[in-house]
């Protein structure tokens, strides 16, 4: 059977002695008394939840999957889901982070973002029925009006009700332009939905009272294209004036989507048949108010990955242990047993270590990415908010996709490890693999943030958010630029980071005569700047590790973090000269290949 434990030291590490998050909090006055007991106190409670309440359910609820009752159009979710959410409203695990004017506890994002690593490591399938309502909590915070708010946030909050986020239509996926769900004005000031969504994710389910759908659609007059989409909210169950739950809507299940993983997440084939809703912010700019959402999802797709390299690198770990084959290359470890453990051979060890530096690395950005999003909505200073935003939509694309290209990697090295028992299901490592396979696609495919990276938030602004990123790595350039101890990590990315600014000038350049050009380095770019992250806070946390050394502590984990360190630069970070060469190839062996692709 699979084990987890909570990486809560890790966690620690990161949030206390890397980024000094209390430190960010004291200019925060709703965080301001936040101390580092208390954090770790919610987080070794919110990790208890994780192993004890939901992990039990994946393997099951990967088996057994949801079913649809084509009558009454109800979804029954796998056993045990329904209990484990009654478990997590009422121990208010829902309302960890929300504002507290809507009942909520209010305690910083990046704690919240920690209990979702957990809970992706032990069930990302289950995870998705709650995570979904966080980014319809953001939309409708960010753009409802007071009575919409007053109306769904507090039950939103107390997870009582689930949300979810209804773009994707059969013809309709990555360009949401095409969109033909219909919103009709009535008089009474709602709409009338019609149209039909598909692989909507906890679109229906037995797990809550209510669902509040996000609903995308066209107004009769909208121009065409995605100037003519507008966000509407559109309930499972109508709400009453007095927030009691009225009759049903015209908005249910036609269908089950059967996937290759995260079984236990009913992905709904949604139809809307006169559906009453009503409108979220402005006519026609309904992408506005969900991209507030798509962001959040975004960040919290990244966060899945996460957990589920962290779950296989433990899994791999304790079996590369315990399993007994074949000598070391350079003479018996274990001489009273009839063959070595297998993590005596170097190739297991890199695998291991793959998944291990993916994690801590990514564990590193998503906490500093939640510290960002705090910061831009939080901050007193409106220059910090500024600058804060900017610097999270730089790192957004990169989260998703870097950590979940990442993410699948390590799910597949680790069931390397396990040889031929990584294929078999019983161990655990197979479903690891399906279930990260989709990050990598939903909420907009790698690809698509590959372009958004490089397009949208690097030339779109002539890469002067990512020279605000240079200069932290400058800032640290500088600072241990003299260190030798630091070399081998400060070096490389110092290098890196003055390649960037060619690599990224040649192809702004080159773009400019050619588009494709971009589109044909944006994969590669991507890479690149995640290593350029990634190697930013592998160093960061190399110099605390070898700070606590120097000053005598003998605590194991400081010289493990500086080996995972070592391994990173030497093994992972490399990558980057054959993907900048690569970018470099153009665009031309893509497009000439008619002849090849015909
Ligand atoms: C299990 C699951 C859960 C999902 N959950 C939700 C949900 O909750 N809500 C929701 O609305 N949607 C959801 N989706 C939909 C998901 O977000 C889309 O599948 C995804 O955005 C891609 O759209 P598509 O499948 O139509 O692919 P397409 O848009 O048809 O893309 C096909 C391929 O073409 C590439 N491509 C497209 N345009 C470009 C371009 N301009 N440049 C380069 N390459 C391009 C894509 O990267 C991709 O590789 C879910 C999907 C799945 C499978």
């Amino acid at each position: 059977m699979p084990v987890y434990n909570p990486p809560l030291r890790d966690m620690q590490f990161v949030m206390h002695e890397v980024l000094k998050v209390t430190d960010d909090f004291k200019a925060m006055p709703q965080h301001a008394e936040m101390d580092v007991d208390t954090i770790n106190a919610v987080l070794e409670e919110a990790g208890k939840f994780a192993t004890q309440v939901i992990f039990p359910l994946n393997i099951s609820g990967d088996t057994e999957g949801c079913t649809l009752d084509q009558k009454t159009h109800e979804v029954k979710t796998p056993t045990g889901f329904k209990d484990a959410y009654k478990t997590y409203v009422e121990g208010g695990w829902a309302a960890l982070s929300c504002d507290p004017a809507f009942g909520g506890q209010g305690l910083p994002l990046v704690v919240n973002q920690c209990f979702y690593e957990m809970m992706n490591s032990a069930n990302q399938a289950w995870t998705m029925y709650p995570g979904l309502t966080h980014g319809a909590y953001a939309a409708l915070h960010t753009y409802g009006t007071d009575e919409q708010k007053k109306t769904y946030l507090p039950k939103m909050t107390s997870g009582e009700w689930t949300g979810t986020m209804c773009l994707t239509e059969p013809h309709c996926g990555t360009d949401l332009g095409l969109m033909r769900t219909k919103a009709e004005p009535q008089a009474d000031g709602t709409y009338k939905l019609t149209g039909n969504k598909i692989f909507i994710s906890a679109g229906e389910h037995d797990m809550a009272e209510n669902i509040i759908h996000l609903v995308l659609a066209r107004l009769p007059d909208a121009p065409p294209g995605i100037k003519g989409v507008s966000l509407f909210i559109v309930p499972k169950f109508n709400v009453k004036a007095d927030g009691s739950l009225g009759e049903r809507n015209g908005i249910y299940c036609g269908g089950l989507e059967h996937k290759m993983g995260i079984h236990g997440n009913a992905t709904a084939q949604i139809v809307i048949d006169g559906a009453i809703g009503t409108l979220v912010g402005q006519p026609n700019k309904g992408m506005q108010a969900m991209f507030v959402m798509m962001n959040a999802a975004r960040l919290g797709v990244g966060n899945q990955s996460l957990g589920l390299t962290e779950v296989a690198y433990q899994n791999a770990l304790a079996y590369a242990k315990d399993r007994i084959q074949m000598r070391s290359l350079t003479g018996p470890k274990a001489k009273d047993k009839p063959a070595d453990p297998i993590i005596v051979h170097p190739d297991v060890r890199r695998m291991l270590l793959t998944a291990k530096a993916y994690a801590e690395g990514g564990r590193a950005l998503a906490m500093f990415c939640s510290v960002l999003l705090e910061k831009a909505h939080n901050h007193p200073d409106e220059k910090v908010r500024k600058d804060s935003d900017e610097m999270l939509s730089l790192l957004t694309p990169i989260t998703k996709a870097f950590l979940t290209d990442n993410g699948y990697n390590a799910a597949t090295q680790c069931q390397q490890v396990f040889g031929g028992h990584g294929y078999i299901k019983e161990w655990g490592m197979e479903q690891l693999v399906r279930d990260a396979r989709i990050n990598m696609i939903y909420e907009g495919t790698n690809t698509i943030q590959s372009l958004d990276l490089l397009g949208r938030k690097v030339l779109g602004n002539n890469g002067a958010t990512l020279k605000k990123f240079g200069k932290l790595v400058g800032a640290l350039v500088m600072e241990e630029g003299v260190n030798e101890k630091m070399a081998e990590f400060i070096n490389p990315l110092a290098v890196l980071g003055e390649q960037i600014t060619k690599f990224t000038t040649e192809i702004g350049f080159k773009g400019l005569q050619n588009a494709d050009e971009v589109g044909a380095a944006a994969v590669d770019y991507l890479r690149v700047a995640g290593h350029l992250v990634f190697g930013y806070f592998w160093a960061r946390m190399a110099q605390v590790a070898l700070r606590e050394i120097a000053a005598g502590n003998t605590d194991p984990f400081y010289t493990a973090k500086l080996q995972t360190a070592r391994f990173y630069f030497a093994k992972l970070f490399p990558e980057t000269a054959t993907l900048m060469r690569t970018a470099r190839a153009g665009s031309k062996v893509l497009m000439d290949t008619d002849a090849a692709l015909a």
